[in-house]
């Protein structure tokens, strides 16, 4: 793995990239931004995503929402570039019940030849424990192969905005604790996002976040590059 200069900051440049997350739509409305300009540099993108999210309170019936999900997640994938979607059955909201060593070894049948991992911030972003969950899995199988792991993770200033106005509950981070800036192609994101129906067409959360931050995604090690 090299460092390279990307819009005038320094990323990761790897052949293959596994992306260790929660929810269709953790991968677009989180980390769509990220993804794209990965897959734009070459990078092999894989996503793995434990639930199906069938427990979210946004979208209608909520016998069918799952299925519904897993049809929006592949959709978004193929708009984001990504090359494959492993989708998990694990319930929804409930992810930290699970024996953490099952989820790692879920993250392990998908790893392959992969070189980094990315995934939520600790903590979550949203603070939703199934992000954390899916995180603490992740760390977990790149601590035992000595993979490093990036986290996505939002600005502080960005998070204490947020929860001010929609009382969310975001977890953020000061500038020192953030490794990576990107510039990202929110169109494309946009395409993805909109591929999440059931979630993206009355989410005032998602928006703001998105329009606070710009153009910008902010990255930061959770366990760190070879030679740290
Ligand atoms: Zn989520």
């Amino acid at each position: 793995m090299s460092l390279v200069d990307l819009a005038g900051s320094f990323v990761p440049k790897v052949g293959e990239l596994l992306v260790v997350c929660a929810h269709p739509d953790d991968e677009s409305f989180g980390l769509g931004g990220v993804l794209g300009a990965f897959v734009d540099r070459g990078t092999h993108v894989r996503v793995l995503c434990f639930t199906h999210g069938e427990a979210s309170t946004l979208g209608t019936d909520p016998r069918f929402l799952g299925e519904r999900r897993a049809q929006e997640l592949d959709a978004a994938a193929r708009a984001l570039g990504v090359r494959t979607v492993k989708l998990h059955g694990y319930p929804d909201g409930h992810l930290a019940a699970v024996e953490l060593e099952e989820l790692v070894a879920r993250v392990g049948e998908e790893a392959g030849g992969a070189e980094l991992l990315l995934a939520f911030d600790l903590g979550g972003v949203t603070g939703h424990p199934d992000h954390v969950r899916a995180t603490e899995a992740a760390l977990a199988y790149a601590a035992e192969r000595r993979l490093p792991v990036l986290g996505w993770a939002l600005p502080k200033a960005v998070a204490v905005r947020l929860n001010a106005e929609l009382g969310t509950a975001f977890v953020g981070r000061a500038s020192d604790e953030l490794d990576f800036t990107l510039e990202v192609d929110r169109d494309r994101q946009v395409t993805a996002i909109a591929c999440h129906a059931s979630q993206s067409g009355d989410n005032p959360v998602l928006w703001r976040r998105l329009e606070l931050l710009g153009t910008s995604e902010h990255l930061r090690w959770l366990l760190g590059p070879p030679g740290s």
